[in-house]
């Protein structure tokens, strides 16, 4: 053995928030400190490994095994993306069809059984759905897959009150598990007082917010050309955000299992910090 370690970090978040592109542009920078990463996109959107693929190049596990059975080989469902990124997108059942979760169940699952799990990778990200942590949107972090998770939050109270709820799954298998959570990233929605009430709502959950993301349009004009801003302007100060926390989360020391606040103290931090900057 190498003495390699393989760290499995699953990425959860409000829907919108930003999980997709914060995931990609930071594995990005991940393969720039030389790492080997493997993306697995665990939303029936399926648009998780897009900007490291260059589009919407990946037919999704679900689909694969629907048209082809269930002999395929890992080839028909990882493609390689920037940075030698390994990319993978679960797929889910025909919208009002079945349990979305199913996807990364069935994913996971096959991903295992075919071997893609290889040796020399150092990380794995599951890039889930979700507000809440329940069913297959638990798989990445239920039996220890994941043992690692970082919520995508910003200063809107939606996206703190589902980074609160998805704290509050994490908790629960936490204390069955061994899946801790590694920080709060925020993607900034230019809220007033954003930075002060993100780093309390921080500390309220035991946790750290392990960086602050801008908000740039730069993202934006790299999202059209389908590539990471690390791609697509590598000299751009957003692409230095994004190499940051990749090199954040590479040091990373703080793994704790979350203390989820009530609705009300949820609130008071709220109207503390995000209202009077
Ligand atoms: P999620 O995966 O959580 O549903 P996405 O990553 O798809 O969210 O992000 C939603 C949209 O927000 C994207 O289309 C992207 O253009 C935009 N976005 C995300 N992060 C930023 C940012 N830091 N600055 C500007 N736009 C962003
Ligand atoms: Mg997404």
């Amino acid at each position: 053995m190498g003495g390699k370690r393989l760290r499995q970090v699953a990425i959860y978040g409000k829907g919108g928030i930003g999980k997709s592109t914060t995931t990609q542009n930071l594995t990005a920078g991940l393969t720039e400190l030389g790492k080997h990463v493997l993306v697995v996109g665990c939303d029936p959107k399926a648009d998780s490994t897009r900007l490291l693929l260059g589009g919407l190049a990946q037919k999704t596990v679900l689909d694969t095994l629907r048209e082809e059975g269930e002999n395929i080989d890992l080839d028909a469902v990882v493609k390689t993306g920037f940075g030698n990124t390994k990319c993978v997108e679960s797929g889910g059942p025909e919208p009002g069809v079945g349990c979305a979760g199913r996807g990364i169940i069935t994913s996971i699952g096959l991903l295992e059984r075919l071997g893609a799990y290889t040796e020399d990778l150092d990380y794995v990200f599951y890039d889930v759905l979700g507000d809440v942590v329940c069913g297959g949107f638990a798989m990445p972090i239920r039996e220890g897959k994941a043992q690692e998770i970082y919520i995508v939050a910003s200063g809107e109270m939606m996206a703190l009150y589902a980074a609160n709820n998805i704290s509050r799954g994490i908790q629960k298998y936490a204390l069955k598990g061994g899946v801790r959570l590694g920080g709060i990233i925020c993607n900034s929605r230019n809220v007033d007082g954003e930075l002060d009430l993100l780093e309390a709502f921080a500390k309220e959950l035991g946790t750290q917010l392990i960086h602050f993301v801008p908000r740039d349009n730069v993202v934006q004009r790299a999202e059209i050309r389908k590539k990471t801003v690390i791609e697509f302007e590598p000299e751009a100060k957003q692409a230095d955000e994004y190499r940051t926390l990749a090199k954040k989360i590479e040091e990373n020391q703080l793994f704790v299992i979350p203390k989820p606040m009530k609705q009300e103290r949820l609130e008071e931090i709220l109207s503390e910090y995000g209202l009077d900057a």
